[in-house]
């Protein structure tokens, strides 16, 4: 099969609409490009490789998406460099997916015992949700969850040991097709373009998680640490209900998009940001407490370390520091007053299908303003790269996939 990802099953059970098999009709070509990671590297060094590549199948309860957009994410810059433990390789990675079905896999009650080659002459399968061919759908980074485990039983499908992840255990969106369970794919608003709405995926959508998990309540004082694609529609969500909110962020340019899009204040972390002591509390420091802390909740984006001292110092009594990363670079000692209060640091771990939900209704709502700098897929590398080095345009990459055979 060539320099495969991940396609070890057979193309003939896959059904598209008219009932034919996906290889007869000559609609969807036998292979696709794909920038693929074989081996994890520093993004200097260009670790995915364009290739061309079997077109995956979809299996029972799947369905085959002609990708037109994925946005790039922090995240993958952590797997291609190697900072995540990658289950499998090779691997295509790229979990900000937006494109239009163009097959529907076998119905799933259909996919036990049956033979695969009477499933393609039979009349098309019906998908396990509502879901046409020509749809178009989000593909999340929660590629799919057991539904069975306690925490799949009680709303924490975030957590859920056996998930797999888009571009981590599954292959992703850095192609011109992928594959997706039905049960986890987001319908997007009309509204939003192809670019647009990628970021929407995985940096609006846990960018949304973590305001939740922040605490933050309308009209409160918000701190964000670090300004990128999830910040800068966190920023307008949380503006949406009636916040102040105040960005720490080295980059100008960042700073002046903050301020843009309605940000009370932006500077760097180690500048005063013009707080007010918060309600109770004296000016100044309290004791071994944070000096001037006016901020009812924080949440850091970028993954460093020190930024979370930094926040700390600047959170009321009794709020929430939320932490969105999936990799920090360590966590320094620092001193028990900046915690003391009963302030609270917690972790934003992935999140569940709610959250997708309710944030794609909020951002249609609104409507957000998405700042996409757009690549052709043949650039993830110097996309990822420019992630890297703050050297993002607006505030949110986004591979624009034009497909050619
Ligand atoms: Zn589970
Ligand atoms: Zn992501």
């Amino acid at each position: 099969m060539g320099p495969t990802t991940a396609v070890t099953d057979g193309r003939e059970g896959w059904i598209l609409k008219d009932g034919k098999a996906g290889a007869e009709t000559g609609q969807i070509p036998g292979s696709m490009r794909a920038m693929v990671l074989r081996r994890p590297a520093p993004a200097e060094e260009k670790p995915l490789q364009l290739s061309r590549v079997p077109v995956p199948s979809p299996g029972p309860g799947e369905v085959l998406i002609h990708v037109h957009a994925c946005g790039v994410c922090h995240t993958d810059l952590h797997t291609v460099e190697g900072e995540l433990s990658l289950p499998r390789l090779p691997l295509v990675p790229g979990h900000e997916i937006v494109g239009t079905v163009v097959a529907v896999g076998p119905a799933a009650a259909a996919g036990a015992g049956t033979g695969a080659a009477a499933r393609a002459t039979e009349p098309a399968a019906a998908p396990a949700a509502p879901l046409q061919v020509g749809d178009r759908v989000g593909v999340p980074w929660l590629h799919w969850a057991c539904g069975q485990c306690d925490y799949c039983r009680n709303g924490q499908e975030n957590l859920c040991p056996s998930a797999r992840f888009t571009g981590l255990q599954a292959d992703g969106g850095y192609a011109e097709y992928c594959i997706a369970p039905v049960d986890f794919v987001v319908p997007i608003p009309e509204r939003f373009g192809d670019l647009e709405a990628a970021p929407l995926l995985c940096a609006g959508i846990i960018g949304y998680r973590s305001l939740r998990l922040s605490g933050i309540r309308p009209g409160g004082r918000l701190g964000l640490f670090g300004f990128g694609a999830s910040a800068h529609l966190a920023l307008q969500v949380a503006r949406f209900w009636g916040c102040s909110v105040y960005v720490f962020t080295r980059s100008e340019a960042h700073r002046r998009l903050a301020l843009e899009l309605g940000a009370t204040w932006a500077g760097p972390a180690d500048e005063p940001a013009g707080l007010d002591p918060g309600p109770g509390q004296g000016a100044g420091p309290a004791g071994a407490g944070p000096e001037g802390a006016g901020l009812d909740a924080a949440v850091t984006f970028a993954p460093v370390g020190s930024l979370i001292p930094a926040a700390l110092r600047r959170l009321r009594p009794g709020g929430t520091l939320a932490v969105n990363a999936i990799h920090l670079d360590g966590l320094p000692a620092m001193p028990y007053g900046l915690l003391y209060q009963e302030r609270v640091l917690r972790s934003v771990t992935n999140s569940t299908r709610q959250d997708a939900r309710e944030f794609m209704q909020i951002a249609g709502q609104i409507p957000l303003r998405v700042e996409a700098a757009p690549y052709p897929l043949e650039d993830a590398n110097q996309a990822l790269l420019d992630m890297k080095k703050g050297r993002i345009r607006g505030a949110a990459a986004v591979l624009q996939i034009v497909a050619r055979h």
